[in-house]
């Protein structure tokens, strides 16, 4: 995505190198059929996100949703991260499109072309995901002038990238300047049902095909490494690929100002064991499809709460 920088990334991916070792080669993905790795139990399939946004520590999520089937209710967060994920898709699309109608064009006229129709885009993309009947209105109306912000502000990414690539290239060639501005596959889907995940894992980006990446449009949470980890061993198991490293790259919007914060994680044994440990403890709660109760306390950002009775 324009807001990556990749050879910052292949930087930071070169130290965490020297500083990490080696991967356990029981703990990659297309080891599925062993012990560690094989899901406890077959032909129930689970969401990495579902498993990993881990705000209730007993697991009570898992249980009200896939044993009593009461899944949660949307929150303003929740449809804000689908706008905002849509939006960053929309953009990618776009550019790419304009590059191959338009052929080498500069910034200015890639920016200025992205823009011509942005508040149409915004206004189809709240109504694909039907906002007006889950929002009052005056939420409808602060999250599309957000959603308008951070397609401006990655429509600007967009245009000094490709002015970037073009400044350092003799001969310019459509198709690698195409890969050069826009690295990544964006909703690449992956199947992870050899390790009890579901069959259309969405990863946000997969750069390299060998980073994934995760947009997260909240605040930071430790647990969301278990998310690209989780992607990284479905890859493994799907892809026969090696994933060694991945980026959660959060998106907040203040003020008309667009904030992107990239936490960069080597995905070492431990958060592999970690991420299967997680795994194996909701299945065990659908199992036993007993009640796990509540933790001491609930967080307030859980997406349950409020509705967990
Ligand atoms: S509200 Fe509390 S018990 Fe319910 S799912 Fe959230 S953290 Fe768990």
């Amino acid at each position: 995505m324009f807001f990556l920088d990749m050879l910052e990334i292949d930087r930071v991916v070169r130290q965490l190198k020297s500083m990490y070792g080696s991967i356990d080669e029981s703990l990659r993905g297309w080891n599925w059929s062993n012990e560690i790795l094989s899901p406890p139990i077959n032909g129930i399939y689970l969401g990495v996100s579902e498993l990993t946004n881990r705000y209730c520590s007993t697991y009570r999520d898992i249980y009200l949703k896939r044993v009593l089937s009461k899944p949660a209710p949307y929150s303003y967060k929740t449809i804000r991260g689908w706008i905002y994920h849509r939006v960053c898709k929309k953009v990618v699309e776009k550019a790419k499109s304009i590059l191959y109608l338009e052929g080498i064009v500069n910034g200015p006229k890639l920016y200025s072309s992205l823009l011509i129709d942005r508040s149409d885009e915004i206004s189809r993309i709240l109504e694909e995901y039907k906002v007006s009947s889950y929002l009052r209105e005056n939420e409808v109306q602060k999250l599309k002038r957000e959603a308008e912000v951070l397609y401006g502000f990655l429509a600007l990414q967009a245009a000094a990238r490709l002015d970037r690539v073009l400044s350092h290239l003799a001969r310019p060639e459509l198709e690698s300047i195409i890969s050069k501005v826009i690295p990544v596959d964006v909703e690449r889907i992956v199947n992870g049902q050899l390790l009890g995940l579901s069959s259309e894992l969405r990863i946000d980006m997969f750069a390299d095909k060998r980073i994934v990446i995760e947009i997260k449009t909240g605040e930071i949470r430790d647990f969301h490494k278990y998310t690209i980890t989780g992607y990284a061993l479905a890859v493994e198991s799907d892809l026969d690929i090696p994933i060694d490293y991945g980026i959660v790259s959060y998106i907040l919007i203040s003020r008309e100002n667009v904030k992107i914060r990239n936490k960069i994680y080597f995905i070492g044994d431990e958060l592999r064991r970690e991420f299967l440990e997680i795994r194996d403890e909701a299945f065990n709660i659908i199992q036993r499809g007993i009640d796990p109760g509540k933790p001491p306390e609930c967080p307030e950002y859980c997406i349950y709460y409020g509705a967990c009775s």
